[in-house]
C-alpha cells in the first residue's frame, strides 16, 4: 500500500495535483472530490462575457484524469474534515480516510461584507468571479443593456482572485460595447488606488476605447459600501450613488469554506502554508494550494495554482516514500486581453529563501510600455497558446 491521497477541488490546483501525484507514483491511490462534472475556467470567461467565445469552449471534464491517469473521481462536496482522525465527510454521506489530504477549494465570497450583497443579490448583480452560470447571468445583462447605458463594476481591495482580471473584464466589455452599443460607458469603482498592469491598461484604454472606460480609485471615492441589486444601484464610501444598466459586484473573498472546516485558515481567512511543500502550518498531513493560500508574492492565479499543485504533489509523493521533498520553484504569467488581438502580460519566477517565497531577482517583468502593435498581437496569440497548454496540463 503506497498510500491514499484525497484531493478536494478539481480546479486548477486540485486537478493538477491529482494528476501529478499519479505521475509521480502510480501506486498511490488518488481520490478527487469535486461536485461538478464540468469545470468552467475563469481564464477566458471574460471572452465569453464579451460574446467572443462559447461557455462550452471553456469547459473541461475529468474523463482523462480517470481513464488515462487512474484518478478516482467522486462528484460530491466535501462537507467536513477531521485532521486528527484523517477523515473527510462527503455530501453523499460517505466518510473517507486519507494518509495525505490536499485542498484546492479556491475562494468563497464574503457575503454581506458590502451591505446588501449576499448570495441572493448575486443572482441580480452577478460577481461572475466563478465561471459558469454567473458568467451567463452577467452576459445577459450586457446583452440587455441599452445603448448609452453604464456597466458598473465594483472591485475589492487586495488580496483577491486574479489581480488583473477586473481590468481585462472592463476592456473586453468595452470591446463588446464599442461594436454594439457605442454610446455606453464602463465605470470601475475600485477599493484600491493601484492595480495590476495599470500603466499598460490605462494607456491601451485611451488608445482603443477613448473615454469609454472610467476608473475611480479609493481616494476618489471608489469604494462601494452598499448595493441595491433590485435597483441596480450602488453607494460609495462618501455617499455617492451610481445607477447601472448592468451591475457587476466582485466582492471581497476568502479561502473556500472547507479550509475553515479543516482548521487550516488563520484570522485573515486565508491559509498559511510551509513554503517548501505547501503543507498547512497548522494541521499536519494537509496540503493546500491555489487561491486559498497566503503565497505572496505569487498572485492568486490559475497558473500559480497549477505550479503550486505540482510542488505539493512532489512533496506528497516524497513524504509517502519517506524521502525529502525537492527544492521548489514556481512560475507565473498572467496574460490580459485588452481586446481579442491585443495582449499584455506580467510574469515572475519564485523560489524559497529564508523560509519565505521570493521573486527570483531579475526574473519576469511586464510587457514593454512602448511595444509595437505586432508585439501586442503576438501576446494575444500567446495567451491563446497558454490557455490551450495549461488546460491540457491540468485536465488533459
Ligand atoms: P478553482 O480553480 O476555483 O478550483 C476550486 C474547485 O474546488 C472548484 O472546482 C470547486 O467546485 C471545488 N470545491 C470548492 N469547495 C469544495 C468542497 N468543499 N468540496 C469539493 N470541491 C470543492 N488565472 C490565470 O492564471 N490566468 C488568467 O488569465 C486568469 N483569468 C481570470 C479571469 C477571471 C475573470 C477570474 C475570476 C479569474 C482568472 N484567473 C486567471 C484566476 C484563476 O481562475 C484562479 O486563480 C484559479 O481558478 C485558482 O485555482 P484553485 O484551484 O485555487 O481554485
Amino acid at each position: 500500500h503506497a498510500g491514499h491521497v484525497i484531493v478536494v477541488g478539481g480546479g486548477f490546483g486540485g486537478a493538477t495535483a491529482a494528476k501529478y501525484i499519479k505521475r509521480g507514483n502510480p501506486k498511490i491511490d488518488v481520490t478527487l472530490i469535486e461536485p461538478n462534472s464540468t469545470f468552467y475556467t475563469c481564464p477566458f470567461s471574460n471572452l465569453v462575457l464579451a460574446g467572443e467565445r462559447s461557455l462550452d469552449s471553456i469547459g473541461h471534464s475529468y474523463e482523462e484524469l480517470k481513464s488515462v491517469f487512474g484518478v478516482n473521481v467522486i462528484h460530491a462536496f466535501a462537507e467536513d474534515i477531521d485532521g486528527v482522525a484523517h477523515k473527510v465527510t462527503l455530501s453523499n454521506g460517505s466518510v473517507l480516510s486519507y494518509d495525505r489530504l490536499l485542498l484546492s477549494p479556491g475562494i468563497d465570497m464574503r457575503w454581506n461584507a458590502i451591505e446588501g450583497y449576499d448570495e441572493a443579490a448575486s443572482e441580480k448583480a452577478p460577481h461572475a468571479w466563478k465561471a459558469g452560470n454567473q458568467t451567463l447571468l452577467l452576459r445577459k445583462q450586457l446583452e440587455d443593456m441599452e445603448d448609452g447605458g453604464t456597466f458598473v463594476m465594483s472591485v475589492p481591495a487586495d488580496p483577491f482572485r486574479c489581480p488583473p482580471g477586473p481590468y481585462e473584464r472592463a476592456s473586453l466589455v468595452a470591446h463588446y460595447l464599442k461594436q454594439h452599443k457605442p454610446r455606453s460607458k464602463v465605470l470601475i469603482l475600485d477599493s484600491k488606488d493601484n492595480f495590476s498592469k495599470q500603466g499598460l491598461f490605462t494607456s491601451a484604454w485611451k488608445d482603443i476605447y477613448g473615454d469609454m472606460i472610467e476608473w475611480v480609485g479609493v481616494s476618489g471615492d471608489g469604494r462601494v459600501v452598499r448595493v441595491d441589486a433590485d435597483k441596480r444601484e450602488v453607494e460609495t464610501e462618501f455617499g455617492t450613488l451610481h445607477s447601472a444598466s448592468a451591475l457587476n459586484i466582485i466582492p471581497p473573498q476568502k479561502a473556500g469554506f472547507i479550509a475553515d472546516r479543516a482548521g487550516v485558515t488563520n484570522e485573515s481567512g486565508w491559509v498559511p502554508v510551509n513554503p517548501n511543500t505547501f503543507e498547512s502550518q497548522q494541521v499536519a498531513d494537509i496540503y493546500v494550494v491555489g487561491d486559498a493560500t497566503l503565497a505572496a508574492p505569487m498572485p492568486k492565479s490559475g497558473f500559480a495554482a497549477n505550479t503550486q499543485g505540482k510542488v505539493a504533489a512532489a512533496a506528497i509523493v516524497a513524504s509517502l516514500a519517506g524521502i525529502t521533498a525537492p527544492d521548489p520553484y514556481w512560475a507565473n504569467t498572467c496574460y490580459s486581453l485588452v481586446n481579442p488581438d491585443y495582449g499584455i502580460s506580467v510574469a515572475g519566477v519564485y523560489k524559497v529563501e529564508d523560509n519565505q517565497i521570493i521573486t527570483v531577482p531579475g526574473s519576469g517583468g511586464l510587457s514593454a510600455a512602448d511595444a509595437s502593435l505586432e508585439i501586442r498581437q503576438a501576446e494575444a496569440a500567446y495567451a491563446v497558446g497558454w490557455y490551450e497548454a495549461i488546460t491540457q496540463d491540468t485536465w488533459g
